[in-house]
């Protein structure tokens, strides 16, 4: 992946790519204390549309909220609208935007106390998380032997720099075993979710998910469980075992950057039929309608470029 804006809004204007740096004697870069988001613009009916940008940016304050951090350097609106300009700058049609927040100044001695906060977003095309033809022909998982981030080791609701080494860890192995993703478990071996997805298994026509307590609860997950309501199939949000995934007729995970992806194989074992089934075809047909504003009821969802 390329990770290159041609511009980048940086600490409260739109500078060309190079001149957005930051030195390395900052204290979120040396422990974790940045937060971030994940968002997508899809080239939609009327031009250029971001996808759930208020719940993101709202997300965005959530995680400084949760590290006791009350005082934004920017208001919400500032940061709403420069998603958009970054976009607009970029002259992008589709593409992924990371907006962060993290400490400019101070915030060492393991204290944020003193910190001053700055804030910057880039936004570059990035179209498939998983390569071309995972969408269609699913992605091999592995049940991770890094637990999930605990509840009460970090605050997994908050998107924080520093919960993503856990992520890394366990895509890291997954790589090393020579498949696409890891799924995690909790302390206890239930279902997590996902490096950065949320996952859904579907039995007998019975779409199920982890329960929220420990997971990022994410807006692709959101997305999709208010499509399954709508459309009256048999839902749950339960706990999910090692065997349950294994058994499983479909497996899906869901994320802004991954989208839905079907997962086809787990530890060697081959889901269902070793394709992407018919419920998660379904549900991804609708995602890819949802995001360019193809589906009425979501068209709120939308925030025009
Ligand atoms: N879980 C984790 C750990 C994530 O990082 C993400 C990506 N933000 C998700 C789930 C999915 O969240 P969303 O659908 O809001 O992108």
């Amino acid at each position: 992946m390329n990770v290159e804006s041609k511009y980048v809004w940086h600490q409260g204007k739109i500078v060309p790519f190079e001149e957005a740096t930051i030195h390395f004697l900052n204290s979120s870069f040396h422990y974790g204390t940045g937060v971030f988001e994940g968002i997508r613009a899809y080239k939609a009916k009327n031009g250029t549309a971001i996808f759930r940008l208020k719940d993101h940016v709202d997300r965005l304050f959530e995680s400084l909220l949760l590290l006791g951090v009350d005082q934004a350097p920017y208001s919400k609106d500032v940061i709403f609208n420069s998603c958009k300009d970054i976009v607009k700058k970029n002259e992008l049609d589709e593409c992924y935007i990371r907006p962060m927040f993290y400490v400019r100044e101070g915030g060492w001695g393991l204290t944020l106390k003193d910190a001053l906060w700055d804030y910057s977003v880039a936004a570059w095309p990035w179209d498939k998380y998983h390569g071309e033809t995972a969408k269609h022909k699913g992605i091999k998982a592995k049940v991770s032997s890094f637990n999930r981030n605990h509840i009460n080791v970090s605050l997994t609701k908050g998107k924080i720099s520093g919960n993503y080494v856990n992520s890394v860890l366990a895509k890291l192995e997954a790589k090393q075993c020579h498949v696409d993703e890891s799924i995690l478990l909790d302390r206890n071996g239930f279902v997590a979710e996902c490096t950065g997805q949320n996952i859904f298994i579907i039995k007998n026509g019975k779409v199920k998910t982890p329960m929220p307590y420990l997971i990022l609860e994410g807006f692709t997950r959101d997305t999709v469980i208010q499509f399954i309501k709508n459309n009256k199939m048999n839902f749950e949000e339960c706990l999910i075992t090692r065997d349950q995934l294994y058994l499983a007729d479909e497996i899906f995970i869901v994320g802004t950057a991954n989208e839905i992806l079907p997962v086809v194989e787990v530890d060697g074992r081959t889901i269902g039929c070793g394709r992407p089934g018919a419920m998660t075809l379904e549900i991804q047909g609708f995602y890819d309608l949802v995001v360019r504003g193809e589906v009425e009821d979501f068209s709120d969802y939308l925030d025009w470029v």
